[in-house]
């Protein structure tokens, strides 16, 4: 049995299913369908925004709902289509003509200066392109039965509106193991095989395919073998996830009992039942952007305290750390446009953006976290992504004042920081005093101490956060953080790598924080070491001549440890 294709591991599990392209942008083949009016196109789009709205009131997302049956009125808004039409008259065409009604209509709901047109704004714009796409000949991303989703990449924005249940996989040929399409299947217990180099080419014309996270294979129409085969690799997955439920109730620790704090990675609050049942000692990072993504308009600070609520409410005394707002890099949303950057990833991103005019976005959100303190009497740590040096620690503690202003905050947040630019790792200590925890981002700090953008597949060999160099700035970091007396934490996907947790746990690492689906296999990785013989392997990886002599040094102790076992 031959693989057609193998790529990066991303998310672990086999599924067999159907392939589904992801539509290819306008003008390409296969994406036209026949040419269509502009009246014709919005009842389509009027369609297609009620089945939405049908499909999340189903599921129980009736918030959203609403949202896709206003915007269902919207996309037959005379007055709208009225402005369209004028403009064909005159020689536009009918996508332009859509296009700017749309913009045109949104200008003055913005102009208004109130928060909720404003939202509307969004909503025409969002509505008048959907319009135009339809006149493009474009169909929507949606999957009609269960299916593997084939793509060149997978923008989050487009797998949050990916009906979950019916999406079986994910094969792309973009992306590593950090990127955030393999992180979201991860949360969503989707197989996810990503950096497969001529995937597109090779799955041209097939009809079905198997995707097997676990090994980073990838099968274009399976013959009899290659399914008995999936069949018994399904098999010892399952095997595999009942022994990991043994392991619930079980601490994180090494074999001679020293603890290490065991968080989950969240992406939304329905994750967190996952989390709980896993054994989550509470919630290491909460990604927020995701909750703002397969939808029309951000969430508003209603929408979000609730759903930080829940969050805080189901895990009790536990402690949450609900992660500021995080885009740009690979993550965007069709409502809120980032200007184009020539290198996005070193751009205006995450806490910067708001000092690019997107203060407000930030501001709901912190006031949305601190009434879900209010409401449920637990304590929210608050944590910045991308900060970089003392005045962004400054800026950060001013939107914190800014949104408790006017307000009784009972509970005083915890406010803490990602550790993830390397600038922040050479300064640890002096940071440290001036934030209550740290939480190392070793996705982010390894592709900017490498220099190895951590979406591009063809550097995956040059992605190891175990290269001795990352393994030195962690340890600057668990120094600097430790000195000031604060917690430090490690979020990034190493903490879900047994050799990487066994590294992390060597260098004085006080929580390791990972998607649900790696709570087992760390726990037998750190239970198979006593913390002495971790920390002098932590010693040899630092002063390692690679990555590959670091990760090997951690791989050999679990090989000596599986052959003592078995
Ligand atoms: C990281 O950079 O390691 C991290 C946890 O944040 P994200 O993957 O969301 O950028
Ligand atoms: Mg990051």
């Amino acid at each position: 049995m031959k693989a057609s294709l193998r790529g990066v591991p991303a998310a672990p599990g086999v599924a067999h299913a159907r392939i589904w392209r992801l539509p290819e942008r306008a003008g390409t083949e296969g994406s036209r369908g026949p040419e269509i009016g502009l009246d014709q196109a919005a009842e389509q789009a009027a369609a297609e925004l009620e089945s939405l709205q049908q499909r999340l009131r189903a599921g129980g997302r009736e918030d959203e709902s609403e949202i896709f049956g206003a915007q269902a009125l919207m996309a037959q808004d005379p007055e709208l289509l009225d402005v369209a039409r004028q403009a064909i008259d005159q020689g536009a065409s009918a996508e332009e003509a859509v296009r700017n009604a749309g913009e045109q209509a949104a200008s003055i709901l913005a102009a208004l200066d109130d928060e909720i047109l404003a939202a509307r704004a969004a909503d025409v714009r969002d509505v008048a392109a959907r319009i135009a796409r339809i006149l493009r000949g474009e169909q929507p991303p949606r999957l009609e039965e269960r299916s593997i989703a084939v793509a060149f990449d997978l923008p989050p924005s487009i797998t949050a509106e990916l009906d979950p249940a019916l999406l079986a996989g994910v094969a792309l040929e973009a992306g590593s193991r950090t990127a955030h399409a393999a992180i979201l299947s991860r949360a969503l217990g989707i197989p996810a095989v990503v950096g497969a180099r001529g995937l597109l080419e090779a799955a041209q014309g097939g009809r079905e395919i198997v995707v097997d996270g676990t090994t980073g294979e990838l099968f274009i129409d399976p013959d009899a073998e290659t399914l008995a085969e999936v069949e018994r690799r399904s098999a010892a997955a399952n095997a595999q996830a009942g022994a990991d439920a043994e392991l619930r109730g079980r601490p994180l620790q090494t074999a001679d009992g020293h603890r290490l704090m065991l968080g989950a990675n969240i992406g939304q609050p329905d994750d967190a039942k996952r989390a709980i049942d896993g054994g989550a000692e509470g919630v290491g990072l909460f990604r927020t952007e995701f909750m703002f993504m397969g939808r029309a308009t951000a969430p508003d600070e209603a929408t979000q305290t609730a759903a930080y609520t829940r969050v805080l409410e189901a895990f009790g005394a536990r402690p949450v750390v609900i992660r500021l707002i995080d885009l740009g890099g690979d993550k965007d949303l069709p409502y809120l446009p980032l200007p184009r950057e020539e290198n996005p990833f070193l751009g205006v991103r995450a806490l910067r953006l708001a000092d690019a005019g997107h203060e407000a976005l930030v501001l709901t959100q912190l006031r949305a976290i601190l009434g879900a303190g209010e409401r449920t009497g637990r304590q929210p740590w608050i944590m910045a992504p991308m900060v970089a040096d003392l005045s962004d620690v400054y800026r950060l503690h001013e939107l914190v004042a800014l949104a408790a202003f006017g307000r009784t905050v009972a509970v005083q947040p915890k406010v803490g920081i990602m550790v993830e630019i390397p600038s922040l790792a050479l300064i640890a200590e002096l940071v440290a005093p001036e934030v209550a925890f740290f939480s190392i981002g070793t996705n982010d700090l390894t592709q900017y101490l490498l220099a190895a953008d951590r979406t591009n597949p063809g550097l995956a060999d040059r992605q190891d956060p175990l290269h001795p160099a990352v393994l030195r700035a962690i340890r600057g970091v668990v120094e600097g953080g430790h000195a000031a007396g604060i917690p430090v934490a490690v979020c990034g996907e190493m903490a879900g790598d047994p050799a990487g947790a066994m590294a992390l746990a060597g260098l004085g690492i006080d929580e390791l924080s990972m998607d649900a689906g790696a709570f087992g296999a760390v726990k037998r990785a750190l239970a198979g070491a006593s913390l002495i013989e971790l920390q002098e392997a932590a010693r040899h990886a630092l002063h390692a001549e690679s990555a590959k002599d670091a990760r090997a040094v951690f791989e050999s102790m679990r090989e000596r440890e599986r052959e003592a076992v078995g």
